[in-house]
């Protein structure tokens, strides 16, 4: 008899998983709780290291899950109850109130986009052309359209604000661990549309860690200038829409009065509530610092797999979707082995 795995979360972490199962001939249930497939994922255009399209990359996989039998989707779906009975999960969902009965469940529920919001001193719904990187991403789109919000007109400067809603008391301690990278990523895609566009990036470290510094080289040697310093406010010039940036650089120790057409702000990433809230349920561990799951659901290794609830992709922490992809990999295999070791121990 096949494995019977739910996976609850269709973004790329999710989609991954079920792929995997899918192809390891286990039953296997994806949830969704939006429309459509794809989480954050599916918001991005082209991405980085290699500007793949996130969208050709998601109808690939879609593909393949909807040719696979053995793999249900269920989009618009959540979870309204789990009760779990020594190996089995029996999990009803909603609409239509059907319950499924799994041996193991990954969970992908991801994370939510830090609100910028909540640090009005950079004049994020405030001004109208301070955005963060998700509209920044919208509006470039596919057409390559580089336009500031106040007035359609091309910005001549764009300055990104990094680490909003990252290493920082009154936020999240925790370093999002992407935000670095696709900064770098987006100004490289920007010098490529339109290389007389000054672009400036206001850091407190740069961190495009794993083979991604390749990146940031490409961007310094394009032109784009990196000033160590975090600013400490954001002001408007009423006539143009302009903005000036008060900041110190760190290193050379001046003030600045930085002046641009338009800000972009690197927004981290934070614990999904839903997640919060299904770990209640489950009775998981979460981190007590980031508040993020735990891989395993627990904090001490030896108990990988014995509660066969696996947690991967976002839903444990920032991670790019390399990473992500990797995780889910590796729960899917590390699934369908724990259910197999139960087998052939009866
Ligand atoms: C601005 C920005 C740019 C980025 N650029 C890149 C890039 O270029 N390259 C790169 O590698 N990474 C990039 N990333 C990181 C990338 O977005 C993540 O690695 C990826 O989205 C993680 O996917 P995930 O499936 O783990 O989580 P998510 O994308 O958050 O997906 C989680 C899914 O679970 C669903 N869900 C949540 N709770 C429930 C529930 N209770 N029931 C059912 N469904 C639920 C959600 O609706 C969502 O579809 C970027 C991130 C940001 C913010
Ligand atoms: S990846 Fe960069 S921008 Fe993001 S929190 Fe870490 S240091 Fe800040």
């Amino acid at each position: 008899m096949a494995s019977k795995v739910l996976v609850i979360g269709g973004g790329i972490s999710g989609i991954k998983a079920a792929t995997d199962l899918g192809h390891m001939g286990a039953e296997t249930f994806l949830v969704e709780r939006s429309a459509i497939l794809g989480g954050v994922f599916g918001k991005l255009g082209k991405t980085f290291p290699y500007n793949t399209n996130a969208v050709d990359i998601l109808n690939e996989y879609i593909q393949i899950l909807e040719n696979l039998d053995n793999v249900s989707i269920h989009t618009q779906t959540h979870i309204k109850s789990i009760i779990q009975e020594n190996n089995t999960f029996k999990v009803t969902l909603v609409p239509g109130d059907i319950t499924v009965e799994v041996e193991a469940l990954i969970i992908a529920t991801g994370f939510e986009p830090f609100d910028a919001s909540k640090i009005p001193k950079y004049g994020y719904g405030i001004y109208k052309n301070v955005i963060t990187s998700l509209d920044f991403l919208e509006i470039i789109g596919n057409n390559q359209n580089i336009i500031r919000p106040s007035d359609q007109k091309k910005p001549s400067s764009i300055t990104f604000i990094q680490c909003i809603g990252s290493r920082d008391k009154k936020t999240n301690e925790y370093c999002s661990s992407f935000c670095c990278t696709y900064a770098v990523h987006i100004a490289n895609r920007i010098k490529n549309i339109d290389p007389s566009i000054a672009i400036t990036i206001l850091y407190m470290d740069m961190r495009t860690f794993s083979n991604y510094e390749f990146l940031y080289q490409e961007a310094r040697a394009s032109g784009v200038k990196f000033i160590r310093g975090k600013p400490s406010v954001v002001r408007e010039e009423l006539e143009t829409g302009n903005l000036i940036v008060e900041v110190e650089n760190t290193i050379s120790r001046e003030f600045l009065q930085h002046k641009t057409d338009m800000i972009i702000l690197s927004i981290g990433a934070e614990p999904a509530r839903e997640s919060y809230e299904l770990a209640q349920t489950l009775g998981l561990k979460t981190d007590d610092k980031s508040g993020y799951l735990l891989v395993n659901g627990e904090d001490d290794v030896s108990a990988i797999g014995q509660r066969r609830i696996f947690v991967i992709g976002n839903a444990s922490g920032p991670k790019d979707t390399q990473y992500s992809l990797a995780q889910a990999s590796a729960a899917a295999m590390q699934v369908l082995i724990e259910i197999n070791k139960s087998i052939s121990k009866k």
